[in-house]
């Protein structure tokens, strides 16, 4: 490795040589000048006084003057040198101070020259002066010797003849030193700079060939040259190995023939934009990189990249290309890996939200270019979250495995399913002519999704909603299908579970008038338009009134009376009902202390409520506030709580109970397994739903399951109510089956607080029958 101060040293040898290799190409012609000179000094000094002193003067100028030419003519023979040292540069100073005084003393002799001599001793001086100089000008410490001995004798031997004419002479021999000095300068200075850009040059192109030598040896990369018919003048070795020819091989054909590009229809779009810009780059002789080209190798195809630069002769027309070219075969793979990952769902590798999008869009853009209609079909599935929390989420994923596979075999392949997440699915039903083909469909997956699984230890069963949206009645941007996709299932669900509907511009009404409710729900709580309506809950024989269920009501100002099937699952989905339930709660116990002290009050809860924290602080600073005996607060829950199998859940029940307060199951006989939450969790009372209570007359399986769920409330020391009772003849087959408690527009509507003291009265009127 070269040290920076060994650069600078070898740099100024090479100065040094090639100052002197200058100053040597005019040396000969410059002793021959001194010999000519100074045999001219003889010849005008002949015929005069003179002739002796100029003779012994010439002599010695001669005389060295031919040994420089003789030791000048050995040299030649020697090769030039690259380096010199300082040594050569200070001979070389000696030799022209030697000659420069001989050369000094001629001006010496002017005072005693006749006119003639005079006028070639100035010529000789001044010509000597100037010649020198210049010959010697690339070493200037020989230049600057030179001359300064030769002024120093012309200004001295003028100096003995003083007159205009010599004084001018003298003034002009220092003007010229100082010329010849600067001028020497400079040009050294100049000579350094060329040889340093000289040496960088060179050392550049050294690096360079040494660094092309590597690429081309070890690089998986490979060079490539082509001329300007595109006909190949150099490729690297490495390209040889790799298409299993010889380089020579190519050398001369077109690098469109040498490419083993693929087959135009093997080409995915990537790769075939690749291509193109390629093509089209070298066609308008541009520079291009990294193009991505597809070629075939050993029956396999490896993707290259491509990067070359134009080249242009000196005239500026082009002459050709220079490039390289790289395997990016792996690369591309494992990219195409991380992308596909990105856009399909790891468990059932079916396309995930984003691609299904992507997959929107394709059809769209047929649709506009072909005026093929198709289908965007949402899919949630029912029941999925009980066997998640029961059977656990291996369970749960194997499920929804096998559901993938059966919606695959639902639809042909130029479908699309896709999983958006959690229970969800969704369809790209494409090419339809008539929306009645996804009605179908909808209706064929819901017959497949229904069939029995079979899971690691048990057989499990659940439904489907579908929603359905139709291009391009029902929208013609992606957003907007699946949103009218998601408000149509939206509504299959609210239907019933287990049905598909179709969009429809009421829905996106409906969307609207839920969104309204939910921005207005917190303010209508600030302007007290929330009520809590009662229903009496009374003794199935003598219909005495042993408590009120709590139902609210919304007095909208714009819309009138809202129920609360309405804005309950609202104020649920947007985390509202943590103080509308707790606003009931305390607004039912408020009401309730006015009662007589027997009476009770039933308040329902949501499951959200329970998932939010608060609500045990909320029952407890609701009784301390109001003074509410705990045991005269009964809370409804239903069974979808207990599917919750977080603690938390368990816990909040555990602590309420602690309290003292009274917890009824609601709802009875609608959830899912309901019987074994029975065992799980000691409840106060069961509340039959009203739907078995509907059929009772009529159903004889009804009244079975209702005479079993009395005896089953008995035995497990739990109270039952009958819910929904609305005529004699359900309320007279309730009693003959044993049933002890009803509640239902029999008896009473829910009504506002006002009106319930009617109740008291009839209750007070039977207790005195009864006393009597
Ligand atoms: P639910 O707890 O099952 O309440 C009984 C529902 O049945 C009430 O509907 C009531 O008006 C109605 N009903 C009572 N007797 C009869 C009858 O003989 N025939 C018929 N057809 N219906 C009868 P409502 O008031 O519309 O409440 C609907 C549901 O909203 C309630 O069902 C309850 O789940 C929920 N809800 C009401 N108030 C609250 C509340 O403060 N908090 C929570 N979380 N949910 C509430
Ligand atoms: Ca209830
Ligand atoms: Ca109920």
């Amino acid at each position: 490795m070269l040290g920076a101060p060994s650069v600078s040293e070898e740099l100024r040898s090479r100065v040094r040589a090639s100052q002197i290799s200058m100053v040597l190409r005019y040396t000969s012609w410059m002793m021959a000048a001194n010999i000519a000179n100074a045999l001219a000094v003889v010849a005008v000094a002949w015929p005069g006084d003179n002739r002796w002193l100029a003779l012994s003067w010439s002599v010695p100028v001669m005389a060295v003057a031919s040994i420089v030419m003789f030791k000048l003519f050995l040299g030649d023979r020697r090769t030039p040198r690259t380096s010199a040292s300082l040594n050569v540069i200070r001979r070389a100073t000696t030799n022209a101070l030697v000659m420069g005084a001989l050369w000094a003393i001629l001006p010496l002799g002017y005072v005693i020259a006749s006119p003639q001599e005079k006028l070639v001793i100035i010529c000789v001086s001044a010509g000597m002066l100037c010649g020198a100089g210049f010959a010697l000008s690339t070493i200037p410490s020989a230049a600057i010797t030179f001359v300064s001995s030769i002024a120093l004798g012309i200004v001295v031997g003028l100096w003995f003849a003083p007159s205009v004419a010599t004084t001018v002479i003298s003034i002009m021999s220092v003007v010229y030193i100082g010329v010849i000095v600067t001028s020497s300068l400079t040009l050294a200075r100049l000579l350094s700079d060329r040889i340093l850009a000289d040496i960088n040059s060179t050392e550049q192109r050294d690096v360079i060939g040494l660094l092309l030598n590597d690429f081309e040896e070890n690089a998986s990369d490979w060079l490539w040259v082509v001329d300007k018919s595109f006909s190949i003048t150099h490729v690297s070795a490495r390209f040889g190995e790799i298409t299993g020819h010889p380089e020579q091989h190519y050398m001369g054909r077109k690098i469109g023939d040498c490419l083993p590009l693929c087959d135009r229809q093997d080409l995915t779009e990537h790769e075939a934009a690749g291509l193109e810009a390629l093509t089209r780059a070298m066609a308008a002789r541009k520079p291009f990189r990294n193009c991505a080209i597809a070629v075939k190798l050993k029956e396999r195809k490896h993707i290259w990249a491509i990067s070359a630069k134009p080249v242009f002769d000196e005239k500026g027309s082009f002459a050709g290309y220079r490039g390289v070219g790289r395997d990016v075969t792996q690369e591309h793979e494992s990219k195409a890996h991380i992308a596909y990952m990105a856009r399909t769902d790891a468990l059932t590798n079916l396309p995930n939200r984003a691609l299904f999008r992507e997959n929107i869009e394709h059809a769209l853009a047929r649709h506009h270019r072909h005026g093929e209609n198709f289908a965007v079909l949402l899919l949630d599935l029912d029941h999925f979250k009980i066997i998640n929390d029961t059977q656990g989420h291996p369970e749960g994923d194997r499920l929804l495995v096998e559901v993938a596979k059966r919606l695959m075999c639902e639809v042909r392949d130029i479908d699309t399913v896709a999983r958006l997440g959690g229970d969800e699915f969704a369809i790209v039903l494409s090419a339809i002519e008539r929306p009645q083909e996804a009605a179908n469909l909808a209706e064929s997956i819901a017959r497949t999704i229904t069939r029995p699984y079979m899971l690691t230890h048990s057989e499990a069963i659940i439904g489907v909603s579908i929603g359905i949206a139709v291009v391009p009645d029902d929208g013609l941007d992606a957003d907007q299908l699946i949103r009218h996709a998601d408000l149509a299932l939206y509504r299959a669900k609210a239907d019933g579970r287990g049905g598909y509907h179709f969009f429809e511009t009421a829905l996106d009404e409906a969307a609207r008038r839920r969104h309204q409710l939910e921005n207005d729900m917190r303010g209508g709580m600030e302007r007290g338009e929330f009520e809590l309506y009662f229903q009496p809950v009374v003794a199935a024989d003598s219909r005495i009134v042993n408590g009120f269920e709590a139902l609210m009501r919304w007095q909208h100002p714009a819309l009138g009376q809202l129920s609360p099937a309405e804005f309950i699952p609202l104020a649920e989905e947007t985390g509202f009902i943590k103080q509308l339930g707790a606003w009931a709660i305390r607004k039912a116990c408020e009401v309730a202390i006015t009662w007589p002290p027997h009476i009770r009050v039933a308040v329902n809860l949501s499951a959200v409520q329970f998932r939010t924290p608060g609500l045990f602080a909320d029952v407890q600073k609701a009784l301390a506030a109001t003074g509410l005996a705990p045991d005269r607060l009964e809370l409804e829950v239903t069974e979808s709580l207990l599917l919750d199998t977080n603690s938390a859940v368990e816990s909040t029940l555990l602590a309420l109970r602690h309290l003292g307060v009274r917890l009824a199951l609601d709802d009875f006989g609608t959830g899912y397994a309901s019987l074994s939450y029975l065992r799980r969790f000691r409840f106060d009372k069961i509340k039959i739903d009203r739907s078995f209570v509907r059929e009772i007359e009529s159903d004889h399986e009804c009244q079975a399951i209702v005479e079993m769920l009395i005896q089953l409330a008995g035995n497990l020391n739990m109270s039952l109510t009958a819910e929904g009772v609305e005529t004699e003849g359900q309320l007279a087959v309730l009693l003959s089956r044993g049933c002890k408690e009803i509640q239902g527009f029999l008896i009473s509507r829910p009504t506002t607080s006002a009106t319930l003291f009617q109740f008291f009265e009839i209750e007070d009127q039977s207790r005195l029958l009864a006393a009597g």
